[in-house]
């Protein structure tokens, strides 16, 4: 779905859909379906690997110290937003 027609962003993003192509603004292309799956998905994937790898051995230990009450979630948006941000640049209408 296109956004409503008042929306005349500067900075409009063209997506593929089954419908045919699509264009829509930063807001509405941020929360675009596939867009925000596959994020969501590589920040699953790569951010549990990347906590893995950082943080691992401290979890192992039974240990759960209150810096990693904001490290963990950081670890997971760093994916979360190299995704969503690679993905709007090549949707990016000139
Ligand atoms: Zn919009």
């Amino acid at each position: 779905m296109s956004c409503p027609p008042e929306h005349r962003p500067a900075l409009r993003f063209r997506f593929s859909t089954a419908a045919g192509p699509v264009d829509k603004c930063l807001r509405h292309a941020i929360l675009h379906g596939p867009l925000f799956r596959t994020a969501l998905v590589t920040a699953a994937i790569v951010g549990t690997t990347l906590t893995a790898i950082n943080q691992g051995n401290v979890l192992l230990s039974g240990a759960f110290p209150p810096i990693l009450y904001w490290k963990i979630p950081l670890t997971f948006s760093v994916p979360y937003l190299v995704s969503t941000t690679s993905a709007l640049r090549i949707s990016r209408k000139r």
